[in-house]
Parts: structure tokens; sequence; C-alpha cells
């Protein structure tokens, strides 16, 4: 029989982790340098202090330190999933072709779609995202409105075969997210279901200490859907954010609308063709006809699924690529080549016109309010003056195509907009049918008839997160972690370990802080304090307390805050106590 001395064994917080951990055995292994593929800070940062290791591209190994900082992040999104009445499930990562089949995205999900087969030649997919899945489980588990409404979410990992994973786990391949699906018999429980997720999403990057902000987004084709990201502020960030700055309207780029100002066309004035030689630009072209580049319609050819469209657009501003895929239907917009637009067109790009065009012309509200303009004509160094809507050409479609500009309108406040650019770490979608009527997710109604349920689906990217929280968070000497993120809330440092006073005096420090259920790294390595406090700078632990022969003689120890640098002693026996103090105020 074995007698386990439970003395040794280390002490743990209620979910299991360890408190107290030694920096020599715990594998912490910073680097001086980021590699060269590290572009973006945070990215460099979690190299350098041994939270992450690349695998391959897109896909990363969590070392100790970088698991605990995303346990957290896990803890606090489920607290909050929990509290706003979701259901926690966990589903396959692989999933059966057929599903996609059923609801038509294994034909348009494209190459981030991976493909899989079995040693049955059966296809599989390693999933993106689980609408599929389960929207299976309820169209087999839920019949009568009396089960409804139902959020169910999981945490769990995606794979996504990215075209450029970079950024680290920003945009990774493989990756960890938090996804959730809410079922509900009408559209106002649909849209309560979506109120409570988008609550828990502020209370989520509140508690991670992110400064973000939730814009609306770009929902794609789908009619009657709407959506919001949250997105974390920060130049590195890869989408675009219109904000005002005086009312509360914010939107992705993708989306956002403005009625830029527009001086109209003359009217009803004859069409004239006119030389303009090697005027393909619009400034040369304004310049040299003397007329400002809002008045020149510029003439663009796409093409999509090889079907050409010609897209109209004042000159001064510039396609969104977004908006015009959605108006073509979902089909992905390319720009013709000149050799294409040649070949189409029968003249250089720049010399494109509508007028007479065999193709189908689509073109932004501006075109409208313009009325009449400077065109292409069909003719290398030629355009025409006052070519006019309706006389001259005929656009199929008039729609909002342009991209917004710094200095726009604010479309609901008339402010001028400002753009910046964010990370965006969660999205709430409004889904409304579309999953379940291709798949039948349909449930029995009070007077017994079958509807199909009414969705939304939310997503959180927990690396990503973890990712923007070092992004916003960081100074020169390495991370700064909010307390709640923190992968320890104490960093100790004993100076001089071979006096064995401040060996002991750390270690009943650190007793008693992990008997509080502080969570405390401890740097018991035979190093020089220079290369320690360079460690802790890098780690950003919130809290460094450093004992020493000078501070033990005073009876104290010195405590340094991470984030604002300050500097102040602490009398050795209330230590602790103090710290766990300010540990308790920080998550308060
Ligand atoms: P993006 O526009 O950045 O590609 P997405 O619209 O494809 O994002 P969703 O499908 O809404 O993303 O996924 C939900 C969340 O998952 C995102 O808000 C993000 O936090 C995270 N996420 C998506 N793609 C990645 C990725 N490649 N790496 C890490 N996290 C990701
Ligand atoms: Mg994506």
């Amino acid at each position: 029989m074995s007698v386990t001395c439970t003395n040794s064994l280390p002490r743990l917080d209620a979910h299991g982790e360890v408190l107290g951990q030694r920096y020599s055995t715990y594998l912490v292994p910073t680097l001086k340098e980021a590699p060269a593929e590290a572009e973006i800070i945070s990215h460099k940062l979690m190299i350098r202090a041994g939270l992450i290791r690349r695998l391959a591209a897109g896909i990363y190994n969590y070392l100790p330190m970088g698991l605990r900082s995303l346990r957290k992040v896990e803890r606090i999104i489920r607290g909050e999933m929990n509290r706003f009445g979701a259901r926690e499930v966990l589903l396959p990562a692989i999933q059966p072709a057929e599903l996609w089949k059923e609801s038509g995205r294994w034909d348009h999900f494209g190459p981030e779609l991976l493909r899989v087969k079995d040693r049955h030649e059966r296809d599989f997919i390693v999933g993106p995202t689980h609408e599929e899945v389960i929207t299976d489980i309820i169209r087999r588990e839920v019949r009568s409105f009396r089960d409804l409404p139902l959020n169910l979410f999981q945490i769990q990992t995606k794979f996504r075969d990215e075209i450029r994973p970079r950024f680290g786990l920003m945009r990774g391949r493989e990756f960890i997210m938090k996804d959730a699906y809410s079922f509900d018999v009408d559209n106002a429980g649909a849209d309560r279901a979506y109120k409570a997720m988008y609550e828990a999403y502020q209370n989520i990057f509140q508690r991670c200490g992110l400064q973000f902000a939730a814009v609306e987004a770009h929902s794609g084709p789908i009619g009657g859907s709407f959506s919001h990201e949250f997105m974390v502020l920060a130049d590195s960030g890869e989408d675009a954010i219109a904000f005002c700055p005086n009312c509360a309207y914010a939107a992705n780029l993708e989306k956002a609308f403005s009625e830029y100002p527009l001086t109209p066309g003359p009217q009803d004035e004859p069409l004239i063709k006119t030389h303009t030689p090697n005027c393909r630009h619009v400034p040369e072209l304004a310049k040299f006809l003397g007329v400002p580049e809002a008045l020149i319609i510029k003439s663009l050819l796409f093409l999509a699924d090889s079907e050409p469209t010609l897209a109209l657009i004042p000159g001064h501003r510039e396609i969104n690529l977004t908006k015009l895929k959605d108006a073509l239907g979902g089909r992905e917009p390319v720009l013709a080549t000149p050799e294409e637009a040649e070949k189409i067109m029968g003249v250089p790009m720049g010399f494109v016109t509508p007028v007479g065009a065999k193709v189908r012309i689509l073109a932004d509200l501006g075109i409208r309010r313009l009325g009449s303009g400077v065109a292409g004509a069909g003719e290398k160094d030629y355009h025409y003056i006052n070519a006019q809507v309706g006389r001259d050409f005929q656009v199929e479609s008039f729609g909002d195509l342009s991209l917004v500009a710094e200095g726009d309108p604010c479309p609901k406040c008339g402010q001028n907009l400002t753009i910046k650019r964010g990370i965006e770490v969660g999205h709430v979608f409004k889904l409304g049918t579309k999953y379940s009527e291709s798949m039948g997710a349909t449930f029995m109604g009070a007077d017994g008839s079958e509807s199909p349920l009414i969705m939304g689906c939310y997503g959180i990217g927990l690396g990503r997160t973890l990712a923007a929280t070092v992004e916003q968070s960081h100074d020169q000497d390495g991370i700064i972690w909010p307390m709640s993120l923190a992968p320890f809330q104490v960093a100790l440092l004993p100076l001089q370990i071979q006096n064995p006073q401040v060996t002991a005096a750390a270690e009943n420090l650190l007793d008693s802080l992990t008997s509080l259920g502080v969570e405390v790294l401890l740097d018991d390595r035979d190093e020089r304090p220079g290369l320690k406090f360079k460690d802790a700078d890098l780690l950003g632990l919130p809290l460094r307390v450093t004992v020493s022969e000078k501070s033990l003689a005073k009876g104290q120890v010195e405590l340094k805050q991470r984030a604002t640098r300050s500097v102040s002693m602490l009398p050795l026996e209330r230590a602790a106590e103090e710290l766990k103090t300010l540990i308790q105020a920080a998550l308060a």
C-alpha cells in the first residue's frame, strides 16, 4: 500500500489549475528576437513570451503560459453564455459531406473548406463552422413550440484553409471558436436571442479588458438578416470601420453607407465625343477637361463566373467589392485584366463606354444623382461629354456600390465620418430561415402548423481575442496583461537565490499567496536580476514582487505594477493580503 504525501502536491484553484508554478520547470521559452514571419506586435510578443509556437502555417501549439490565458478567455465566455441562457454542447470537428450538400455549402464554400475522405472513400469535411450539424440535431430532436426557444453553444476547434494565414493566432487555419446557435418560433423571439447574445458579448469583451465597439456588419445577400461585429480597435486590424464622432453610427466599411455630396451634371445637353489623348485615368482626364473628378463616370469591367458586368461609379469614388458581390447575387467580382477588357469591350480600360454597351450595367446611386457626366467613348483617346443616364445608356439597376471614405457624411446625423481599423473578435448574426428551410428544421406551432425555425448564430475566436488583447495592451518591453486574462497574477522574483533567507521568504510568500487563491509564477531560476526583470516585463504579469537581501533587511518586498510601472514597498508579513486586495479590486 502506498501513502500519498498531500503536502508535496501543488495547491489547485477551483478549476483544477495549479496556483503556484516554478519558472525553472514550467516551460517558459522566452526569446530575445521574434521570428521573421511575425509581422504584428501581438504575434511577436506571443512567440517571444513563450505562449505559442508555430507548427505549420496558421497552425499553432499553445505552451503552458499561453494555455492558461486561453482557459481564462474560455471561462469568461462560458460564464456569460451560461448566464444568458445558452446550453453547452460539444460537436464533432469532422462532419459528413451529406449535410453540406443539403445546405448547398458543399458547392459554395470554396477552397477554405478542408475536404477529406475516409478509408471507404466517403467524403467528410473538417468543420469551419457548425450550422449544418446543429440544424441536424434540432430537426431530429425538436418537434414542438414547447421545446423552444433554444440556444446551444460550444467551444471547439475549427479549420478554415485561409488563403493568407498570418499574424499568429489572429488569422490561423486551425483555431478555437465559441459558436452559439439560437432557434426561435418567431422573429420577436429571434430578436430577443440576438439582443441577449449582444449583451453577453459586451460583458465578455469588457471582462477581457478590451477597448471595443459593436459595429454594423455586412451579412451577405440573405434577405432579412442583420449582424454586428465586435471590433477591437487597433491599427494593425484587417477591417476598416466607419465611425461617427457625433452619434452612435459605426459600421464595417464593407457595409457602411453614405449619401456623399455630389453636384448633378448638366441635363439635356448634347452628347459630344471629344479627343482626350493619353487620359486613361480619372485625375488626368478631369484635369485635361477642366471638370471635377466627380463628373466623370468611371466604367469598370468586372467578370463574375466569367460573365462580364460594367459597374459605373462617379470618378472620385471607389467601388465597394462586397456590395458589388451582393449585387451579383453572391458571385465574386474580379476586375477584368486590360486584355480581357480589350477583348470584351474592344477598347483599353479607361475608354470603355456604357453607351451602346452589350454587357449588363450596374451603377452606384451616385450615378443616378449625377444624371450625366463624362464617360469613355469606346475608342482609344476619346471620351463623351454629357453622357446622360437613360438617354445615352441604360442601367439595369442602381444600388449602393460606393466605398465610404473619411469625411463622408454620417447616414444618421450628417457629421463627418472617420475611419479606424479594427480586429473582428466576435460576430452576432441573425440568420433567419436559411438553414432551417434548406435542411427542413421545422416545429409544430400551437395550432398544429409546421413552420421553419428562425435561427441566429454567434461566434467568438478565442485565440484572436487573446492576440487582440496583446495587440492593444503592450509596451516596448512586452505584454501588459489585464488581470482577468493574465496567465498568473503575480510574478514573484527572489533575486539572490543562493541566500537561504531570500529563498525562504519567497517560498513563504508563495505559500501565503496560493493559500489565498492567488496565481503566482515564482522565478526560481539562478539568473541575474537584470534578466529576471526583462523576462518579467516580457511576460507582462500584472504584479511583480521582488524579494531581495536589501528589501528583506527592512522587512519588505518591492511591488511593481506592470501597467503603470509604479513601484511601492510592502511589509513582508502583510504582502500576501495586500496583493490579494489589489487583485480583487482589478477583477471587480
Ligand atoms: P474574418 O472576416 O476575419 O475572416 P469571419 O467573418 O470569417 O472572420 P466568422 O465566421 O464570423 O468569421 O467567425 C466568428 C469568429 O471566429 C470571428 O469573429 C473571429 O473571432 C474568429 N475567426 C474567424 N476566422 C478566424 C481565423 N482564421 N483565425 C482565428 N480566428 C478566426
Ligand atoms: Mg473568414
